[in-house]
């Protein structure tokens, strides 16, 4: 727990969000600023901050994320149109919250690669 990270506060219901799915590795919510029709962001339970010098217990989050991100696109209806799975990290990708997180984008044409 990072005591000034949003998304721990979400976590533990300190910053109201709408759960869409939640479970012992990561939870799902619906991004607050979206930049497509469907714009959900999958974010793992412990306060991950960057992909080098994962746990074990991490690389497992990491790749419970990209389970659920793809049974998310499937409620959500885009898994046949399409999606994008983005992660942002640092400052040149503009990272806005030090907690890593799945962006799932989908639900309209997306353009090129990480447009
Ligand atoms: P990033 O820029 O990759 O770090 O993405 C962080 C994302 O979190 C941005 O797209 C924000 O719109 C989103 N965000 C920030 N605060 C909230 C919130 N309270 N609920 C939902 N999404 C949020």
């Amino acid at each position: 727990m990072a005591s000034d990270c949003i998304f721990c506060k979400i976590r533990d219901g300190e910053i109201p969000a709408d759960a869409l799915r939640r479970d012992e590795r990561c939870f799902v919510i619906r991004d607050i600023n979206p930049r497509a029709p469907v714009h959900l962001l999958v974010i793992p339970n412990s306060h991950i901050t960057s992909l080098p010098g994962l746990t074990p217990d991490e690389r497992e989050a990491v790749g419970a994320m990209f389970s659920t991100a793809g049974e998310m696109a499937a409620i959500e209806g885009v898994d046949g149109s399409g999606y994008r799975l983005v992660v942002n990290q640092g400052r040149d990708a503009d990272q806005s919250v030090s907690h890593l997180h799945l962006h799932l984008l989908g639900g309209k044409p997306l353009g090129g690669m990480c447009s």
